[in-house]
């Protein structure tokens, strides 16, 4: 199992603004500079590469779901990811 190293800045975004900034790129609510960010982040950090993979995997087939089925699995994502969060949050 891979180490979380914690937070980096990665193509001007820190893991936690790519976590924070997840459910409204999931929604569609972030413009389109804001996406490419994201999109450059999940490409150049390992740490969330972990999670990218399937990121990108589950973002590919909400965008084939309609919108009510789309609601269950983007509640679903964000359970996987604040799971991540959690078991990464670094010890204080
Ligand atoms: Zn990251």
């Amino acid at each position: 199992m891979i180490q979380f190293e914690g937070n980096q800045l990665v193509g001007g975004l820190w893991c936690s603004d790519i976590l924070a900034a997840l459910s409204q790129y999931i929604d569609g609510e972030l413009d389109a500079p804001a996406v490419a960010q994201v999109n450059v982040h999940l490409e150049r950090c390992v740490n969330c590469a972990r999670f990218g993979a399937d990121v990108s995997s589950m973002l590919a087939s909400l965008s084939r779901q309609r919108p009510e089925l789309s609601r269950e699995r983007k509640a679903r994502l964000m359970q996987v990811l604040s799971a991540e969060a959690e078991r990464n949050r670094p010890v204080t």
